[in-house]
């Protein structure tokens, strides 16, 4: 499968490549914040949308001359899809860039203007050779877009999108059913249990501690930039964690299994409910979730998502019985009272999952004439009264 991927790295600009890049950082700034401004004077004047281009700034602002034109005709790119978005009331009105936010650019390999050196210490870009990368893993592929970004702890790193033929895995037979929760991050069918690592409530006080003296210090104080380095490496290295964390796992259940179900939680709702949301934001279910869905498609893996509505948690996995009071979630051990099964309750709904997804992958696979009637209740299904 042809498809393209995004490889991260940390790169090492010297003096002069870091002027390079703060220059370009600010005329795309400069464009994108300017041409947003024109644009909204010209639709409150005559209602029409009109898209400006790098070029009708230039004889104004001769240095945008000097910069890589790509990464303004890029800006301008990001601009009108911002735009459009509003405009079809997909989102809020478009931002003003300030420096205060990570700096970015993006520019684009046309016939090899983006490369690595032989040994792969130095990568090139246009208008800027040889800037040092620290590759800790390599790709195979075309390189199609590279996007630079300063992090506020005034770290760099090129985000370098690659066209790869990614091959798909051999075959197995094994089937998983996944239980995402709160006190252990998954309990899956196959009884292993992996506990939620919660980074971020393990160096929530320090960060709080680390976020109230930031508060405290004098604006615009030599201090206060510190902290706020300090604040931002502290936030970066969480993240870092934690993705490293989901793409293990992730890539752990993508080797072993040919069919994974999981619950399709609305995550969106969730996240917006307040007691929730900061264990829902640690334990970024919607990323692992997402991790699991691209790398199935790579690979060629079937990911199932059961509906919410379906009561994983109450159904005796051995005999079908639905159990109401399970419905309280104190009781994390239960024995169904129809066949005298003794239940964890975690383990029992995550076979539940997997059953309900094989039912699923079986109902999507076979022709409609052929369905049994169960399968064919399960693809009506309405949710159940409570
Ligand atoms: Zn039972």
């Amino acid at each position: 499968m042809i498809t393209k991927r995004a490889y991260k790295y940390r790169i090492y600009p010297n003096r002069e490549q870091r002027n390079f890049f703060a220059k370009t950082f600010g005329c795309v700034r400069l464009f994108y914040n300017m041409s947003l401004d024109d644009m909204i004077k010209i639709y409150k004047e005559k209602k029409e949308y009109k898209d400006i281009t790098p070029a009708s700034y230039k004889e104004q602002f001769q240095f945008l001359k000097e910069v890589d034109s790509l990464a303004l005709s890029n800006a301008q790119l990001n601009r009108n899809k911002a735009f459009k978005a509003f405009f079809r009331k997909q989102n809020k009105f478009p931002k003003y860039k300030t420096k205060r936010n990570k700096q970015s650019y993006s520019t684009n390999n046309q016939n090899g203007t983006v490369y690595l050196s032989e040994d792969y210490k130095y990568i090139s870009l246009p208008k800027i050779k040889n800037v040092r990368i620290k590759m800790h893993r390599k790709f195979k592929g075309v390189i199609k877009t590279v996007t630079v970004s300063k992090e506020c702890d005034n770290t760099y790193y090129v985000s370098i999108l690659v066209e790869e033929n990614i091959e798909p895995k051999s075959k197995t037979n094994k089937s998983v059913g996944i239980d995402l929760g709160i006190k252990s991050y998954i309990v899956d069918s196959d009884s292993n249990k992996i506990n939620n690592p919660k980074y971020l409530s393990k160096s929530l006080v320090r960060l709080e501690v680390e976020q109230r003296k930031l508060s405290h210090m004098k604006k615009d104080s030599k201090n206060r930039d510190k902290q706020r380095i300090k604040v931002a490496r502290l936030h970066h290295h969480i993240r870092n964690q934690r993705n490293d964390f989901l793409h293990k796992l992730s890539s752990k259940y993508i080797n072993e299994n040919q069919v994974i179900s999981l619950e399709d939680l609305d995550i969106k709702q969730m996240e917006q409910d307040s007691t929730l949301s900061f264990f829902v934001a640690d334990a970024s279910w919607s990323k692992f979730v997402s991790m699991l869905e691209y790398k199935g498609k790579w690979y060629g893996r079937d990911i199932i998502k059961v509906p919410t509505f379906f009561p994983s948690s109450q159904v005796c996995s051995c005999c079908g019985y639905q159990n109401k009071d399970i419905k309280d979630l104190s009781i994390r051990e239960w024995v169904c009272p129809k066949c005298g099964s003794s239940h964890n309750r975690d383990h029992n709904a995550s076979i539940n999952i997997l059953n309900k997804g094989l039912d699923i992958l079986k109902a999507r696979t076979l022709p409609v004439s052929s369905l049994t009637l169960d399968s064919k209740e399960s693809l009506s299904e309405k949710p159940p009264l409570l």
